[in-house]
């Protein structure tokens, strides 16, 4: 069940300013299709948390750093390695993390010219960042699709980047059974077309657990549905599970079986 439940789509997604991880991914991905496991989709981008991240750790993030990472973006989606550029996007919830907007704003810019120049989607994290995202609406626009992970914002801030003709997806997790009161309502009322599923692993756990994986996918898609029900839009959870699968292939183009 689990297993099969996978074949909604994984993603591996190496978010480092080196190869380390990217290699590591590759690696899983090499595996699991020798294994005929699940396909793993490849996705690499610095996470915009990684500057302040490093900055603590007394390693700051320098501008080889960024020439590097970028360097490295270029290449692998030049070489046809990835199929989507994230997490990328801006970190702005707190003071530590606000000290590197600067360095964010470089890379956010880096990562979007690459996924316009090579077709790619490409997979963001925002928090406290959404005035970011609307300064960046024309670039946005240009990209294949934009999917928002862990969506946060408000349902209107969601329809009003549609509207703008951005080919955005909202990705939700265990935080509309968490009693998050915007994702819970944005996850009822947006589009069906236009919603996702994630894990977020390991790091957005339910309430009784430690950490996030797979097994709460399920819960998840059990959760949304009857969100959805109860807000006018009945819907049968394999019915959602089959349309998000479809979502999901339509934002990473994709055609596996
Ligand atoms: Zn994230």
């Amino acid at each position: 069940m689990e297993q099969e439940r996978r074949r909604l789509g994984v993603i591996a997604a190496a978010s480092s300013y080196n190869t380390e991880e990217f290699t590591h991914n590759e690696n899983l991905a090499h595996n699991a299709a020798a294994e005929n496991a699940a396909p793993l989709l490849l996705c690499f981008g610095v996470h915009p948390q990684l500057p302040a991240v490093k900055k603590k750790e007394g390693n700051p993030f320098t501008e080889t750093d960024l020439n590097d990472s970028v360097t490295l973006l270029q290449n692998i989606a030049e070489a046809g390695k990835i199929a989507a550029i994230g997490e990328c996007g801006f970190d702005l919830y707190n003071s530590e993390f606000k000290e590197t907007e600067k360095t964010q704003d470089a890379l956010f810019a880096a990562h979007l010219e690459i996924a316009v120049k090579y077709g790619l989607p490409v997979v963001l994290h925002v928090r406290r960042a959404m005035h970011k995202i609307f300064a960046a609406e024309k670039e946005l626009s240009k990209c294949k699709a934009v999917i928002f992970h862990s969506w946060s914002g408000t349902l209107e801030e969601a329809r009003s980047l549609l509207r703008r003709g951005i080919n955005a997806y909202f990705s939700f997790g265990n935080t509309i059974m968490l009693n998050h009161k915007q994702a819970i309502h944005c996850c009822s009322s947006l589009p069906i077309e236009r919603l996702l599923t994630e894990t977020d692993a390991p790091f957005q756990p339910r309430r009784s657990e430690k950490l996030s994986t797979w097994a709460d996918l399920p819960l998840i898609l059990m959760a949304a549905a009857e969100l959805r029900s109860e807000s006018g839009g009945k819907i049968e959870v394999g019915e959602l599970e089959r349309r998000i699968e479809e979502n999901f292939r339509n934002a990473f183009a994709m055609d596996y079986n």
